[in-house]
């Protein structure tokens, strides 16, 4: 293919398209034919842009705004769409972006039934022939429009009851409807001198979107129009003119004072003659068929008011004075505040109601009684973010005095202010903010959590102010003392704690100190009645064998207060090993034991079940806890016999029983058993010569049993015997 041929025969043709006056739709199937035609393409499908979404791929190249070509077109291409060609037999796609504006508004896609079709002199040739097209689609398309916006326009324009006219920067009248010809007769007039305006002023206006108010008339006061400007493009200025003489103030002024029935309004010229009022004025200016020529403002007032309005307007140049009158309107006289401005159509009176203005007053005073009424905290922020006033709610929950908050910024009570900025504007643009969840701070800087409630007002002054509730928020403060509280009682458990360490410390120091001396009494004595120091008599030997017998109690007793006190701290660690309980009936203290018990005539046995398995636990602690045990029941049985019975009471568990035919315990002792250094027997009076002990042994018992993981329980029966049995776990887990 010859590239300069062809690329002058497209473009001619397609420039011979593009100055066609074709609709956009004929000129895009055109433009598809000559792309067909001129490079033998199999098919072009395009797809307008706007408004329609088109595929995958259409979208990649309207963002990419290149074109995108796939020359073997297989299962395995990147865009479903071209899956979807290959399956209808084309093996090559180029698809074209077709920009306005830097703006897509088109892509085509270009088919081939041939594999490679799409070479980069190809793709560069239908990009600039589409970039051709884009320009005379795009101007069609806006052409279209502007030709559709002219007609729109002139319909409005010339057959408009109100008068109209566009001005061009040199002051020249363009066009000018019926209206305008009747009111202003502008053609072939200069501005300036018709209507007081010129272009310059007009255009002044329309940047502030602005209607100018003007009195016109070529004799007399005139009649007085609104001219509404419109800028079209940079040299005209449209003009929309409004009589607004004789009627009421047009919506603009009473928008700007607020609509209220309580503000008059009215603007006079220098013989007092009302020009134009506010419709709450229709009683005193209109008649039925509206405006009364010839009415002057003092028609409504009473000598004295009328006095003072000349008296205002006299003074009335380039600041507005104020006065206050009575106006006689149809209800009868009403008393008014009011402000007089000289602008150019005259003078413009606003008078508000002396008893709305009470009103407002007490609506006011009102709203503060509500502020400091509420148990709420209630302040009242003025449109700068000051707090103006606020009830006393707020000492209790911020801490801080009223006085002190006053022209303070709002936002020094947030810990985080982001939260009341975007809470403030949410109100400012018309919403209500209730209940939104904040951060304040108090006084002393601590935080407390509450929800606000926001509300606009307008205030007296007319500027924007807030109200602002605040909840404090109940549970989150309960909570918060609660943490507090228990922090206090967590110092207080380490007092105590540390109280109870001193304690152990010193019961560790006290029993040290005791055992030592203790030992060698005992020894000494013990090495005196072996007669080690020379014959004794049989009564020095009953005496030494008392000393003895005392030393070793007093010994026990030492050791189990000193095991007791580490108890309680928590001081006592286990050593946990392997232990076969079947074998423990033979470690010396429970042979001593079984001694002991059939010295004293009762049978003591030892049985442990065949499958009884080795546990974990600390030997020497489980055999404290038999001596205690069996040492009770020696010691509170006269007659028949102590047995020990260990037995796998459940997977996890071992059970160890001692079983007596002893004294039996009343059931009022059977809850304080545990309990340190309580003594059944004692309160019953039985106290024992060989019984007396510490009220310890139970107590030490519990704890061991407990540090292993195991539970201590007992049964009895008073005057028949008792049976006391703990648990232990096969793998002891501490405590
Ligand atoms: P003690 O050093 O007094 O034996 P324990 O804590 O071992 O202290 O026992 C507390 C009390 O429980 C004993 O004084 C006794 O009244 C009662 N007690 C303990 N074991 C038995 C038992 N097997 N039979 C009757 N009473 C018992």
């Amino acid at each position: 293919m010859d590239g300069g041929l062809t690329v002058s025969k497209v473009v001619s043709e397609m420039l011979e398209i593009a100055n066609s006056s074709l609709p956009s739709s004929a000129l895009l199937s055109k433009f598809v034919e000559t792309i067909k035609g001129t490079f033998g393409i199999d098919d072009v499908k395009a797809l307008s842009l706007s408004g329609s979404t088109g595929g995958q791929l259409d979208e990649y190249v309207s963002n990419t705004k290149k074109p995108y070509i796939d020359n073997q077109l297989s299962e395995f291409s990147a865009f479903p769409e071209l899956i979807q060609y290959r399956n209808s037999g084309y093996l090559s796609c180029a698809v074209i972006p077709v920009s306005a504006n830097g703006k897509v508004i088109l892509t085509f896609k270009a088919l081939s039934k041939e594999e490679n079709k799409f070479n980069e002199e190809l793709v560069g040739m239908l990009s600039l022939v589409s970039s051709i097209f884009s320009f005379s689609f795009a101007y069609k398309e806006e052409f279209g429009k502007n030709l559709r916006l002219a007609e729109y326009f002139d319909a409005s324009f010339f057959a408009s009851p109100i008068p109209q006219f566009i001005i061009s920067k040199d002051n020249r009248v363009v066009r000018e409807n019926k209206e305008s010809a009747k009111a202003f007769g502008l053609s072939g007039s200069d501005t300036k001198s018709a209507i007081g305006l010129d272009y310059e002023a007009l255009k002044a206006a329309s940047a502030y979107g602005k209607a100018i108010t003007k009195f016109v008339g070529r004799e007399g006061p005139g009649e007085l129009y609104s001219f509404a400007p419109k800028k079209m493009g940079d040299s005209l200025l449209h003009v929309a003119a409004t009589n607004v003489t004789g009627k009421r103030l047009y919506e603009g002024i009473l928008g700007m004072l607020g609509k209220s029935n309580d503000v008059y309004i009215a603007l006079i010229d220098e013989s007092y003659s009302v020009k134009s009022y506010s419709y709450n004025l229709d009683s005193a200016f209109a008649s039925q068929d509206g405006f009364r020529d010839g009415r002057k403002f003092t028609d409504i007032l009473d000598e004295k008011s009328a006095e003072t309005l000349r008296e205002m307007m006299s003074r009335c140049a380039d600041k507005p004075v104020f006065g206050d009158l009575s106006l006689a309107l149809g209800a009868g006289k009403v008393p008014v505040h009011c402000v007089m401005s000289k602008v150019e159509a005259g003078y413009l009176i606003a008078a508000s109601n002396m008893k709305a203005e009470e009103y407002a007053n007490r609506a006011v005073q009102d709203m503060n009684d509500f502020i400091e009424g509420i148990s709420e905290v209630a302040m009242k922020i003025d449109d700068q973010g000051f707090i103006k006033e606020c009830n006393m709610p707020v000492e209790a929950v911020l801490g801080y005095a009223k006085e002190e908050l006053v022209d303070k910024q709002l936002s020094s009570i947030y810990k985080d202010s982001s939260t009341l900025s975007r809470d403030v504007s949410y109100v400012y643009n018309g919403g209500k903010v209730d209940n939104s969840y904040v951060d304040l701070m108090r006084k002393d800087g601590t935080a407390v959590a509450a929800t606000q409630t926001i509300r606009k007002f307008r205030s007296m002054e007319n500027s924007d102010g807030y109200i602002v509730i605040f909840k404090e928020l109940e549970t989150k403060r309960r909570l918060d003392d609660l943490e507090d509280q228990l922090r206090e009682k967590d110092v207080e458990v380490r007092k105590y704690k540390s109280a109870s360490d001193l304690k152990s410390q010193f019961i560790d120091n006290m029993s040290h100190e005791l055992k030592t001396p203790l030992t060698s009494i005992r020894g000494y004595s013990l090495f005196m009645y072996e007669g080690q120091g020379g014959e004794l008599s049989e009564a020095q030997k009953d005496w030494l064998r008392i000393v003895i017998e005392e030393s070793d109690r007093l010994l026990l007793i030492i050791q189990q207060v000193l095991d007791a006190a580490k108890l309680d701290a928590n001081k006592i660690k286990l050593e946990p090993k392997e232990v076969d309980l079947k074998a423990m009936g033979e470690n010396p203290s429970i042979k001593g034991l079984e001694e002991m018990a059939r010295a004293k005539g009762l049978e003591f046995e030892w049985k442990a079940d065949y499958d009884v398995p080795t546990i974990i636990a600390d030997p020497n602690r489980v055999i404290q806890v038999f001596v205690n045990l069996i040492g009770n029941a020696i010691k509170f049985t006269e007659k028949g016999s102590v047995k020990v019975h260990i037995s796998q009471r459940s997977r996890k568990f071992v059970e160890c029983s001692v079983e007596d035919t002893g004294i039996g315990i009343a059931d009022d002792d059977k809850r304080k058993l545990f309990k340190k250094f309580y003594q059944a027997q004692k309160k019953a009076q039985l106290v024992r010569q060989d019984g007396a002990g510490t009220g310890l042994g139970l107590a030490i018992s519990k704890d061991i049993v407990k540090l292993h993981g195991g539970k201590i329980y007992f049964e009895s029966k008073l005057g028949k015997g008792s049976t006391f049995a703990f648990t232990l776990p096969v793998n002891k887990k501490q405590k």
